[in-house]
């Protein structure tokens, strides 16, 4: 019968891969905590409304990539109402009218860590199911707050040993000012119409911002085309000035980068992405993000400021694993080996106690020979062995050092200490 594989565009997490994501979370979870943000978790899906009207129609998440869900099987509805969730945002900012979170004192600071669903052609970094640390703030007009996550995305890369990421800033404007920029670049592309590609053509009718990050675009074009940041009226030219002024205090290098425009309708004022060295496209970045001041009253709420990023945890753990970052060090790992076949509750019982005490344990639940199961235990990468024996009656073992092949007898309670002294000297 033939193999069954994975859906493309999904990735298999296997254990090789565990300690780099094991640090990748914890790192996550770490600064989340000492930035003074709370978790939050949405469900992977939503209704389909919630991104049409909170990402945009035209957007490529809603128009190109929405994985839409289907009711229950045999169901005939022909619209499916949900689909999985493209990015964490629009959900976040669901629950956060929904459960009246608007009204407390705020702002509100909170973090997600999960999948996201893009139904895009895949490719090396690019996949249908991946990966995001969410961090997002509603209910602070910034700057501050704008230069401290962009500070914060800076420190996650730099403690998972990707410490020369660059960051790359912009500030697209806001609703006062964002349609003359607009006219402006349409005004410039369209002579050009001939020369673009069919998706140029559609970004120019549909939201002529989008053309700037189109990598198929002639580099000479992009490059004399108007630029936001000549565009900004006075509140968001403070805005901007604020932010980077502020990086600048914090000692954060940044580049400015006129086609950062991030894909989705809500973006307001500034738009960061942070890339690995020697990467600048969009699909090789490791975080985007920036401000959706609309965004919180497109969903039905009242005027609110809001700003967050979104890290792609794959891309970092693939980054850390091409760097040889280190990943999460996980403890000793000690195996219970008997010198009879038919000890294996006495090994399963030492086991236990060893566990309660802290230690990582896997048993030999064989009736092999004990000489086969320390061979065993030495593949499996076992540090140490204790071998269970008749010194058992007197709440003692053996203790091996895998390492070097020395054992001796040792009471029960203190194999843990034992092996944790010798592998911090
Ligand atoms: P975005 O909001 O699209 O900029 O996504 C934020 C981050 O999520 C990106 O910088 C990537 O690191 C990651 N990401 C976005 N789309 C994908 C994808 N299709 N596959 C893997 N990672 C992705």
């Amino acid at each position: 019968m033939p193999v069954i594989r994975a859906p493309r565009g999904t990735r298999d997490r296997l254990p090789e891969e565990a300690a780099a994501w094991a640090r990748a979370e914890a790192v996550a979870a770490d600064l989340a905590s000492r930035y003074g943000f709370e978790r939050i978790e949405t469900p992977l899906f939503e209704t389909t409304e919630l991104f049409v009207r909170g990402l945009g129609e035209g957007s490529d998440a809603v128009a190109k990539e929405m994985f839409r869900v289907g009711g229950a099987a045999g169901s005939e509805e022909e619209e499916p109402a949900w689909a999985l969730r493209p990015e964490p945002t629009a959900g976040i900012v669901r629950a956060y009218l929904e459960h009246g979170l608007h009204v407390r004192p705020g702002p509100l600071r909170v973090w997600m860590l999960g999948p996201m669903f893009r139904y895009d052609r895949p490719q090396a970094g690019r996949y249908r199911q991946f990966t995001q640390w969410d961090v997002e703030v509603i209910g602070d007009p910034g700057p501050a707050v704008d230069a401290e996550l962009i500070e914060l995305a800076s420190r996650f890369c730099t403690q998972v040993g990707l410490d020369d990421a660059s960051i790359h800033l912009n500030s697209i404007g806001d609703a006062a000012c964002r349609p003359a920029y607009r006219a402006a670049l349409t005004a410039y592309f369209a002579p050009h119409r001939n020369a673009l590609s069919e998706d140029g053509r559609r970004r120019l009718d549909t939201n002529p911002l989008r053309m700037l990050d189109d990598r198929t675009l002639d580099s000479g074009l992009a490059a004399a085309a108007p630029k936001s940041i000549d565009h900004l009226c006075d509140a968001c030219r403070d805005h901007f000035a604020g932010v980077s002024g502020l990086l600048d205090r914090l000692g954060i290098v940044y580049e400015l980068d006129h086609r950062l425009v991030r894909g989705l309708d809500y973006y307001t004022r500034t738009t960061f992405e942070l890339f690995p060295p020697g990467r600048t496209g969009s699909q090789d970045a490791l975080a985007g993000g920036g401000r959706y001041d609309g965004l919180v009253e497109v969903l039905g709420g009242p005027s609110t400021a809001g700003v967050g990023f979104g890290l792609g945890l794959d891309r970092v753990v693939l980054a850390m694993a091409q760097r040889g970052a280190p990943g999460e060090p996980s403890p000793a790992l000690v195996a219970v080996v008997g010198t009879q076949p038919s000890d294996v509750a006495e090994r399963l019982l030492v086991a236990g106690a060893l566990r309660e005490a802290g230690l990582r344990v896997r048993p030999d639940g064989s009736d092999r020979k004990l000489g086969r199961q320390l061979e065993a235990a030495a593949k499996l990468g076992a540090r140490w062995a204790v071998i269970v024996g008749e010194e058992l009656t007197r709440g003692a073992v053996v203790l091996r050092d895998l390492a070097d092949g020395s054992q001796r007898e040792i009471a029960l309670d203190e194999v843990s200490s034992a092996t944790r002294r010798n592998a911090d000297s």
